[in-house]
């Protein structure tokens, strides 16, 4: 059994293996999520020059998002 704490919510979990917790360290996707999100936060601070690039990318996942669910 591996027994953790989320980083997000401070929730503990228990989980049998790694594999049943895809989202590992996290409790849930949505914490995981929550992190990303704070990450991506951090990662639009840097100085303006990387925003270009990352409208391209953001428009190209758009793009492959466009089927029908
Ligand atoms: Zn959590």
């Amino acid at each position: 059994m591996i027994r953790g704490r989320c980083p997000i919510c401070s929730k503990t979990f228990t989980v049998a293996k790694l594999d049943d917790l895809p989202s590992f360290p996290f409790c849930s996707d949505r914490c995981r999520l929550i992190d990303l999100g704070r990450w991506i936060d951090g990662a639009y601070a840097v100085p303006a020059g990387a925003e270009e690039e990352d409208e391209a990318s953001a428009a190209e996942r758009v793009a492959d998002d466009d089927e029908p669910d």
